[in-house]
């Protein structure tokens, strides 16, 4: 296995770690519903994009029956 020939300083490990800051991502707001959204993509939770429908958005099921729940229910 490759070894390191001499140790880095400290100041080495620093400069390359200088870079690996997490930036802050910039969001907006959807103009139809307000919901936060990433610049140059369609909005998740109602379609638009540059205020046209893009997206069909189909409702979401139920909450709290699994799928497990279900096979229940159908061998009844
Ligand atoms: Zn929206």
């Amino acid at each position: 296995m490759a070894l390191p020939k001499k140790r880095h300083t400290k100041a080495a490990r620093n400069q390359r770690r200088s870079h690996h800051a997490l930036k802050k991502i910039n969001l907006f707001y959807c103009a139809k519903c307000k919901e936060p959204i990433l610049p140059h993509r369609a909005c998740l939770k109602c379609g638009t994009y540059a205020s046209r429908q893009v997206l069909e958005i189909k409702e979401k099921k139920e909450k709290g029956k699994g799928k497990k729940e279900k096979k229940k229910e159908e061998r009844k």
